[in-house]
């Protein structure tokens, strides 16, 4: 394993205490639609009016998150959508 691998673990780490954080506090997200999700997805991601809730550069990427608090919107950078969805893919 070499310095960029070490970099590339401890920001995945970062990610998903990050993540839970987040799960933790669900009130930081503003509240997602219940119906019709996949439409609203869409429209929000394409609305080009959201930044990434990690970096705050332009969000191009939405995802309805399941909290205690019920829906939450979830905007993402492709940068941070694609390290998501690796974690993701890790953990199966
Ligand atoms: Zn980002």
């Amino acid at each position: 394993m070499d310095a960029r691998d070490l970099i590339g673990v401890a920001r995945k780490t970062d990610l998903g205490e990050w993540l839970k954080g987040l799960r933790d506090n669900p009130e930081r997200m503003g509240a997602a639609p219940l119906t019709d999700q996949g439409a609203w997805i869409e429209h929000r991601a394409a609305s080009g009016l959201h930044r990434c809730l990690r970096c705050g550069a332009l969000a191009q990427l939405a995802f309805i998150a399941d909290t205690k608090a019920g829906p939450r919107w979830l905007d993402l950078c492709p940068e941070h959508a694609s390290m998501i969805y690796n974690m993701a893919t890790d953990w199966r």
